[in-house]
């Protein structure tokens, strides 16, 4: 498993090193919430990005680091923890049973971001995204409730899974140390020098209002 892992990260970094030339400063109004994923994230911190990169260029990593977390996860779920596997399933047969799916398929640059843009002020949305995701998971019945012995098993196993994937994490981490100079390298060679631009230009603006 630990070269699998290995394997893994490796491949994730690379994905990203492969992505990040494409990557381009948001020209649109920034969000206001900081987002959960990247936000004091230690994947972020062993990779040499948590400051001083813009989000966009962090979500890349931290989604695709995820990502290999949540399989590990999820294969050891599926080896050891029926209960939880059972609950899984279930859950993943009703999503499958909705009409509405906006998060599937989404690419690592969008993932687990707000489907939906901020709101002006005084400007409200006819319809969002996230409303009609609501909407299509409020067709489906209630799940039937569990007995308090199986809540305290279920509760069990989600313990176990949770203790699983902050061991991973920490492997990640440890793993991702490895890749630090490549992935500053690459932010030096792409991002740094789109930030300048972006400041330089604004610097001109400021300079020549009237221009
Ligand atoms: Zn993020």
């Amino acid at each position: 498993m630990e070269r699998s892992l290995d394997t893994r990260v490796d491949q994730a970094v690379e994905a990203w090193l492969r992505w990040l030339p494409r990557w381009e400063p948001a020209t649109h109004r920034g969000r206001r919430s900081p987002c959960r994923r990247c936000l004091g994230s230690p994947v972020l911190e062993a990779a040499g990005l948590a400051s001083d990169v813009p989000h966009g260029v962090q979500h890349g990593m931290s989604t695709r680091i995820k990502a290999i977390v949540d399989a590990q996860v999820g294969e050891y779920t599926a080896k050891n923890l029926p209960l939880l596997q059972a609950e899984l399933d279930e859950q993943t047969a009703r999503n499958r049973a909705r009409s509405y799916r906006p998060r599937e398929d989404l690419a690592p640059e969008f993932d687990g971001l707000p489907l939906d843009p901020d709101p002006l002020p005084g400007q409200p949305f006819l319809f969002t995204i996230a409303g009609l995701e609501q909407q299509a998971a409020a067709e489906s019945a209630p799940l039937p409730p569990l007995s308090e012995e199986a809540k305290r098993a279920l509760r069990q196993e989600v313990r176990l899974a949770d203790e699983f994937a902050d061991e991973i994490g920490r492997e990640v981490c440890a793993l991702l140390l490895r890749h630090r100079m490549r992935i500053r390298a690459a932010v030096t060679e792409f991002v740094e020098p789109q930030i300048d631009a972006l400041l330089a230009e604004l610097t001109s603006s400021l300079d020549t209002p009237f221009d």
